[in-house]
């Protein structure tokens, strides 16, 4: 089947391209169009036929039952059996909106389009496109998300020609969605109302109002073994085709811990994904690094979710780290969707992160044009189980100076080289829980000991490596010194990597 596919502009809808839409629906074709929460894939509703091809396109077991949509509230009537007052009153609240309705369905709906169920779920979308093709079609549109089933949502036209190119008739394209998650799922046919599945509109915003809503406990608790009482809430959707894990604790435990996971898979020659926000994202220094939204804005995260997760398919990632967010407002449909796709896989930030000590490395000299950058490109140079950041410092920098000119001699002997060298003063920042701060000389761990507060990791290299020996200047001395000093230097540094690499393995 050859798709057609359509620009269309939600300001100006071109009333040809509509019409021919809507005849693709009524004579039971299907049509993927844009709505405020995620592309659906457009059916007729009171055609059993259509609603096969519609699980046939997706993908989809024909048990996870389809959401009808209108365009207006007289034609609820035909649909619902009862329509509770709460009902009514939400739909004045949240309609035309990301809200879904489960009511006890009519003989006008067939079992096809319910999955088998005797409800019927209903939603009013607030989308100028989709209401006018709900119109153009007959009323009733039945529309499930316009993805092969257990992919990413589409939240644009160009993801849905990926799932859907050549097995519908047409797709609708009105450029982005606005909200990014599906609907929020509310079944009116219980006492009190319950939510089936969080969406944008929230808990709260029910209940303010309709007084007291329920959640489905299947939802809150991803350890209970109830069924969930949307059908499709038990699928593991969402997925991005690598594995996924989530990574939850204090978002600064969180940068760490992922940090860490990722340099693990580096050093096994894989690839991380990593899904970031737009606050911690340049802090990350392996793996392939997705900027999610901002953790100050919900509504850029839910936009970004899917077509982040889509993206990573694309990508030659062995595994994916996600941070985690708050679960306020929208974010909490956002966690459960992200939830849904990492399979329930979270790992504890701060238990991941205990497990790395030191995450800097400062070497300190006097002048930090010799000894200590020496140190720095010795220590970068050796195998390392864990990442760091490996710099040097001096006690008396005037300005940035390169390196020493025989320094730089005995190290492209060796192969290596200290070209873009600048010597850099030390100062407070140096100082922290997660630096080991090395000294060459005793005189120089002195006077940091003296002249700051915060000296927990402070020694002498050769007191920390066990070498009781102290790595003095070579200024001004032939270059034969500077090799000797070279040869210490690269002895110490072996046995730190030695002993750094030991503690990381006690630690895991
Ligand atoms: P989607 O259209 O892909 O957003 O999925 C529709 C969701 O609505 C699925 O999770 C369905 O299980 C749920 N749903 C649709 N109709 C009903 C119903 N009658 N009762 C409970 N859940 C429903
Ligand atoms: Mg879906």
């Amino acid at each position: 089947m050859e798709t057609i596919i359509r620009k269309i502009d939600k300001n100006k809808i071109d009333e040809d391209i509509m019409e021919q839409a809507g005849r693709i629906l009524r004579d039971g074709g299907l049509v993927a169009f844009p709505t405020e929460t995620v592309y659906g894939l457009g059916a007729n509703a009171l055609d059993e036929e259509a609603a096969k091809k519609t699980y046939e396109a997706k993908g989809r077991p024909s048990d996870n039952p389809l959401i009808v949509h209108i365009a207006e509230l007289s034609y609820l009537s035909k649909i619902t059996e009862e329509i509770p007052k709460k009902a009514i009153q939400l739909a004045e609240a949240f309609w035309p909106g990301p809200l879904t309705m489960i009511f006890k369905k009519t003989d006008a709906v067939p079992y096809g389009t319910t999955g088998g169920l005797d409800t019927v779920a209903v939603r009013m979308p607030d989308d100028a496109i989709a209401r006018a093709l709900i119109l153009a079609g007959g009323g009733y549109v039945s529309a499930p998300s316009a993805n092969t089933s257990g992919r990413p949502s589409p939240t644009s036209a160009k993801h849905v020609e990926e799932d859907m190119d050549g097995k519908i008739d047409m797709i609708l394209d009105g450029g982005s969605v606005d909200i990014g998650v599906e609907s929020t799922i509310v079944d009116m046919t219980v006492v009190p109302p319950m939510i089936l599945r969080p969406g944008a509109v929230t808990k709260e915003m029910l209940e303010s109002t309709i007084g007291e809503v329920q959640v489905d406990r299947a939802i809150l608790d991803e350890n209970s073994t109830q069924a969930p009482k949307a059908p499709g809430m038990k699928y593991r959707h969402y997925a991005p085709k690598a594995g996924l894990s989530i990574v939850q604790g204090k978002t600064e435990d969180e940068v760490k811990a992922i940090k860490q996971l990722a340099y693990a898979l580096s050093k096994q020659g894989k690839t991380a994904g990593i899904i970031a926000s737009a606050e911690t994202v340049s802090e990350y220094t392996t793996g392939i690094v997705k900027n999610v939204g901002a953790r100050s804005s919900q509504g850029s995260v839910a936009k970004n979710l899917y077509r982040v997760l889509r993206e990573f398919d694309d990508e030659d990632v062995d595994y994916i780290y996600s941070e985690s967010f708050a679960t306020e407002g929208l974010m909490e449909a956002v966690m459960n969707r992200l939830e849904k796709a990492a399979g329930h896989q979270i790992i504890d930030a701060a238990q991941v992160s205990a497990k790395q000590k030191y995450r800097r490395i400062i070497f300190v000299s006097t002048t930090d044009n010799c000894r200590g950058p020496m140190a720095a490109e010795l220590l970068r140079n050796q195998e390392l189980s864990q990442e760091y950041v490996i710099e040097s410092r001096g006690m008396v920098v005037l300005f940035p100076e390169p390196a020493n000119q025989k320094a730089e001699a005995i190290m492209k002997s060796r192969q290596m080289s200290l070209c873009t060298h600048e010597a850099v003063q030390f100062s407070e920042k140096d100082l922290d829980d997660d630096t080991l701060v090395l000294t060459m000389e005793e005189n120089q761990k002195w006077k940091i000991v003296t002249d700051y507060e915060f000296v927990k990791h402070v020694y002498t290299l050769g007191e920390f490596v066990e070498i009781e020996e102290e790595v003095l200047s070579s200024y001004g001395q032939p270059l034969t010194e500077y090799g000797k000093m070279f040869e210490t230097l690269q002895k110490m540094i072996a046995k730190l990597a030695e002993k750094l690499n030991a503690a990381a393995e006690n630690n895991v």
